[in-house]
């Protein structure tokens, strides 16, 4: 990393503000070539973190911006290294001429992600801090806005450290007996490996159990609207999209399913799922309705059984349908559609249940906007939001659960080697296993650390 980068650091299209942003041994030199204070010495005489009012120059010394600029020198910068940021207009020419005067001054171009890079390669951050900063950028909610800055915090990372402390603190004791049987430490019990598996395997397990609603608020809720055609799928769907567009906003590029479409709501995310009846002819319906959305179901892990409410009685495609929503096993919600036609209706709810323990049931119309309200509480009741101790602390990728599984594998290994009588020897490999798998969580090394630990914690070598 002997080179400089440079890039624009805002979206190009005209805004107040556009950055531009440098990091690398040169960053001081080359900000100094294209940028003069109006005022005093120059950004290489200029302590840190100090904003500068000035003029930008493009390559051949033209003036094509009044801006600040500030630099933050390593190591106490975000990449570790000497960075700088020009904080212009948001014009895309302008911001286009000052980023060519930065590589004409000995800047390159930076690829994606490479200050980020830098600052896990210096670091500065660890790797569930790193993956935070994407997922901060991507958040479509406010609770995953909260979970991505509790994990830039460095929530994840904690629990993760605390769990490979400790297999740190058994992994080095045994070690030290083993490695330096002539200094004066504490014979390694059998007790203390099972009492520190058990222990370590509770919370590896809590820790695993938290994918299931972090990857559930990363990457949204798939949701499957069925119903009978006519039911009102369609004008359901397209009032869901409607509800807070303002914080969904379409991403290009990401891995996400591009036939579904998201919406946030009741501070959910959810992919809505296009099924059967949402795009197609009634008659495609018709042919393909059961088939399509059996397979919705599978996919869902939110289910909205849309009947429409003006059935009455329920025909027996309506009671089958229910039938088979129940049967899918997972959270769903009865929704009855177009209570503008039938007020006071009350119960169909009930009425749809058939005395069994109900699914939360709400009545809607999707034409006036009544009763959404209530079918975003629904909704957000059986997706419960983050308390804020746990803001950060959750498993949000499958790169992380991955990692974390093997952990609790390797340390469920050690616990049977433990039960079954083999040697402490034996059991520590698995131990060592599980810390590796940790370290890879937070994309440190292993041996290493173990090693310091041997030399700082029973003074060996004293
Ligand atoms: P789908 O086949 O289940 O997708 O049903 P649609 O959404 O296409 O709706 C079928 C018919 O019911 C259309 O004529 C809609 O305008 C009407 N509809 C849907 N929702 C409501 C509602 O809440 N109130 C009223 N009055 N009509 C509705």
């Amino acid at each position: 990393m002997n080179d400089t980068i440079a890039a624009i650091a805002t979206p190009l299209s005209p805004s107040a503000i556009g950055i531009l942003r440098l990091s690398g041994p040169g960053a001081v030199a080359v900000v100094n070539q294209v940028f003069t204070p109006f005022h005093g010495v120059s950004m290489a005489e200029r302590p840190d973190r100090v904003l500068v009012y000035g003029a930008l120059r493009d390559r051949d010394g033209a003036v094509i911006d009044h801006c600040l600029c500030t630099v933050s020198r390593a190591p106490g910068s975000y990449t570790g290294e000497d960075t700088a940021e020009l904080q212009c207009h948001g014009s895309p020419a302008a911001l286009t001429l000052g980023l060519e005067a930065l590589f004409a001054a000995g800047a390159r171009q930076a690829k994606p992600g490479e200050f980020t890079r830098r600052a896990f390669l210096n670091g500065k951050l660890d790797l569930t801090r790193t993956e935070a900063v994407a997922d901060l950028i991507h958040a479509e909610t406010p609770a995953a806005v909260r979970q991505a800055a509790g994990q830039l915090g460095g929530a994840l990372a904690r629990v993760a450290d605390g769990i490979y402390d400790r297999l740190t603190d058994l992994c080095a004791h045994f070690h030290a007996v083993l490695d330096y049987p002539d200094e004066d430490i504490e014979p390694f019990e059998a007790g203390e490996l099972s009492a520190a598996l058990d222990s370590a395997a509770e919370e590896l397990d809590a820790l695993a159990a938290t994918y299931q609603r972090g990857r559930l608020l990363n990457e949204g809720v798939p949701c499957a609207i069925v119903g009978r055609p006519n039911a009102g799928k369609s004008t359901l769907f397209n009032a869901l999209l409607g509800y807070e567009r303002a914080i969904v906003t379409p991403i290009p590029g990401t891995t996400r399913d591009t036939v579904e479409e998201r919406a946030g709501f009741g501070g959910v995310l959810l992919r809505l799922i296009d099924t059967a009846g949402l795009r197609e002819s009634e008659d495609a319906v018709e042919r393909l309705g059961v088939e399509r959305s059996r397979a919705a179901l599978e996919r869902a892990e939110l289910i909205l059984a849309v009947v429409d409410g003006t059935e009455r009685p329920l025909a027996k495609e309506t009671v089958e349908l229910l039938r088979t929503v129940e049967r899918a096993g997972k959270p769903w919600i009865f929704v009855a559609t177009k209570k503008d036609l039938t007020k006071n209706s009350g119960s169909i709810g009930v009425i749809a249940s058939g005395g069994r323990p109900a699914a939360p049931s709400v009545e809607v119309s999707a034409l006036t906007g009544e009763g959404l309200d209530q079918l975003e509480r629904a909704v957000a009741a059986l997706f419960p939001q983050n308390t804020d101790s746990q803001a950060g602390a959750l498993l949000t990728n499958a790169r992380q659960a991955e990692a974390a599984n093997r952990a609790r594998s390797a340390i469920n290994r050690g616990a049977e080697a433990l039960r079954v009588g083999l040697p402490p020897d034996a059991v520590v490999a698995d131990v060592e296993e599980a810390m590796s798998a940790l370290g890879e969580l937070t994309g440190r090394t292993v041996s290493e650390d173990v090693t310091t630990r041997i030399f700082q914690r029973f003074c060996v070598g004293k």
